[in-house]
């Protein structure tokens, strides 16, 4: 399977994740990727202590990247027993993607017109990428990977820093849940298909027709989440 030369903007890396190399940073970045590949599932403890032993570094660097991992929202504080990985409940999720849905289609409308020749490039290598998922029907992971990449991809294009940190935010949540977007074939047709249309006004250059089809995406996408976790609706908080 072809690997797209995704040429990010070279603004920040791919993801908000600490480069700095120190042990607490490696550590920080090691817990992530656990917890987003569900090793470390939610409700799991990150006692400081065993995570040191299993780690071999002391604890001051793992307390360190745990702290971390609470300001991003993947851990929680739980009083009287220290940290967890968080629980996402699915109303907070249907919450995340009510905002997230107008800020993909902002997003969108900006990327629309600021698409480089290069960017249209990288743009049908990830859509060969995903067709080529489907067509081999790769793990629901490899899907969410690609589905980050892509639009990650997109924010980048679209060049408004406050906009970039924003949906990484959201992003380090929804992953938490994000597998059951994927989880079934019809699933990920859909937003393949969804994926298509974006990319397809993108390179059209028409902003209007990439803010309405990236928010429609977005809206698809939480009720789909919504109907797998058998939601049927908010309550008032
Ligand atoms: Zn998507």
């Amino acid at each position: 399977m072809a690997t797209p030369n995704v040429n990010f903007r070279p603004t920040r890396p791919v993801e908000s994740v600490p480069g700095d190399g120190s042990l607490a940073g490696q550590a920080y970045q090691d817990l992530r990727q656990r917890i987003l590949d569900s090793r470390l599932k939610p409700g799991t403890a990150l006692s400081v202590p065993a995570l040191a032993r299993s780690l071999g570094i002391s604890r001051s660097p793992v307390r360190e990247a745990v702290q971390r991992l609470i300001h991003d929202g993947l851990a929680t504080h739980v009083p009287h027993r220290g940290a967890e990985v968080a629980r996402l409940e699915i109303a907070d999720l249907i919450d995340i993607y009510v905002v997230k849905e107008p800020l993909t289609g902002l997003s969108a409308r900006l990327a629309a017109t600021k698409l480089t020749q290069d960017d249209v490039g990288t743009l049908r290598l990830m859509m060969n990428e995903q067709d080529a998922a489907l067509a081999g029907n790769a793990h629901e992971s490899h899907f969410m990977a690609l589905d980050l990449t892509f639009h990650t991809f997109i924010n980048r294009v679209a060049c408004n820093a406050t906009l970039l940190d924003t949906m990484a935010q959201f992003d380090s949540k929804t992953n938490l849940a994000f597998p059951s977007a994927w989880s079934s074939d019809e699933y990920a047709r859909l937003s393949v298909r969804e994926h298509h249309a974006i990319t397809d006004a993108l390179i059209a250059g028409d902003a209007d027709e990439a803010d309405r089809v990236s928010r429609a995406h977005v809206r698809n996408v939480r009720n789909r989440l919504a109907r797998w976790h058998g939601y049927s609706g908010a309550s008032c908080c």
